[in-house]
């Protein structure tokens, strides 16, 4: 059976929305909901029967863990002990950028099942600044998980057409909000105490970058090993959020050579022709993360929009353009990167 799509646009159509959603929640199903970063798959996360589904949903392994988003963000110490050390720079941190996309990894407490944590100590938390989400959150007045709804180890969804390609018939809702405000997931960080600054570790670059981050203390963005992919942040998979239409993305123009008779399609940073790519070959197809010559934050809300839309085109390779790895930069980077890796 399809999944039905509920419109959230009108006030009538929205409280419809809202009810539903809640409704589910409170039964122990799982809701498609649109966020601030990308469409969430939502369960009630004190429930670990209800957080089961989404893992089946998903085809996610086990062993990766999910965001709980909270009401509000008074109820931080609901889920998470937030140890003396840190606990000022974390209510520096909270009262910045919260509600928003920024996640936090803290000790859990016991009520978090292990389900949601991937057996792991601590909990990833944030809360999200998106209307239709916070209305359905505080109607359901406890904890979510909500990882990406799609498939495993595919492209994100920010727009609930997106969502129904990836989980179609395998879920009982979607509520649709329009295209997701920024389009990436959230960025995910660790605090250690330290001197003279706390040590904020980047475990997942996103919207909130280093340099948003740099006011609050020392940041690094963590040192990839095998271990710290299984136990640190495991949506660092190598391969991850890859197209099926294998990916490659360049340093500079020169790194690629066309094979007579393959079919490709490019994602360009700004369409200019002076950045020498849009004639390296008689492109397929070639769309432009930021038409408004260069912005990065336009370009990470279209960003999985684009990637999902040249790989149904099905040509024989995606070639991306390099963009600029600061700000929002440093995350679609890291994400194409993932993409291009091929196992
Ligand atoms: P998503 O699928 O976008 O919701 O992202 C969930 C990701 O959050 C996981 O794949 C991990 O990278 C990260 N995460 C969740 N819980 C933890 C945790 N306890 N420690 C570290 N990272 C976590
Ligand atoms: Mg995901």
């Amino acid at each position: 059976m399809s999944t039905p799509i509920l419109p959230t646009e009108l006030p009538p159509e929205m409280h419809h929305a809202v009810e539903e959603a809640v409704r589910l929640l409170r039964a122990g199903d799982i809701v498609a909901l649109p966020t601030e970063t990308v469409y969430g798959l939502a369960a009630d996360a004190l429930n670990p029967a209800a957080v089961a589904k989404i893992f089946e949903a998903k085809e996610r392994p086990t062993f990766d863990p999910l965001i709980v988003h909270l009401p509000d963000k008074k109820q931080l110490d609901t889920v998470a002990d937030v140890p003396e050390a840190i606990q000022k720079v974390v209510t520096q941190l909270i009262e910045r950028f919260w509600p928003g996309p920024l996640t936090l990894v803290l000790p859990k407490k016991a009520c978090v099942p292990d389900i949601v944590t991937a057996g792991l100590p601590s909990v990833a938390v944030r809360v999200s600044s998106n209307p239709i989400f916070k209305r359905i959150i505080q109607g359901l007045n406890k904890p979510i998980a909500a990882p990406s709804a799609n498939r495993f180890g595919s492209i994100s969804p920010t727009s609930s057409s997106a969502v129904l390609a990836e989980l179609d018939g395998r879920i009982p809702l979607i509520i649709d909000g329009g295209a997701c405000m920024h389009g990436l997931e959230s960025t995910i960080i660790k605090i250690e105490p330290g001197s003279p600054k706390p040590l904020i570790t980047i475990l997942r670059p996103g919207p909130i970058t280093t340099e948003d981050l740099k006011l609050y203390g020392k940041v690094q963005r963590v040192t990839r090993t095998v271990i710290d992919e299984a136990t640190e942040a495991p949506g660092q998979l190598a391969s991850h959020y890859a197209p099926r239409t294998p990916l490659r993305l360049l340093s500079k123009p020169s790194d690629f050579t066309p094979v007579e008779g393959k079919r490709y399609v490019l994602m360009s940073y700004r369409g200019e022709e002076k950045d020498g790519y849009l004639d390296l070959t008689d492109f397929e197809e070639i769309m432009v993360l930021s038409p408004g010559n260069g912005k990065l934050p336009e370009a990470a809300v279209r960003f999985f929009y684009i990637l999902r839309t040249l790989d149904q085109i099905g040509a024989d390779e995606i070639i991306a353009e390099p963009m600029f790895e600061h700000g929002m930069g440093a995350a679609m980077m890291d994400k194409l990167r993932r993409a291009s890796i091929k196992d």
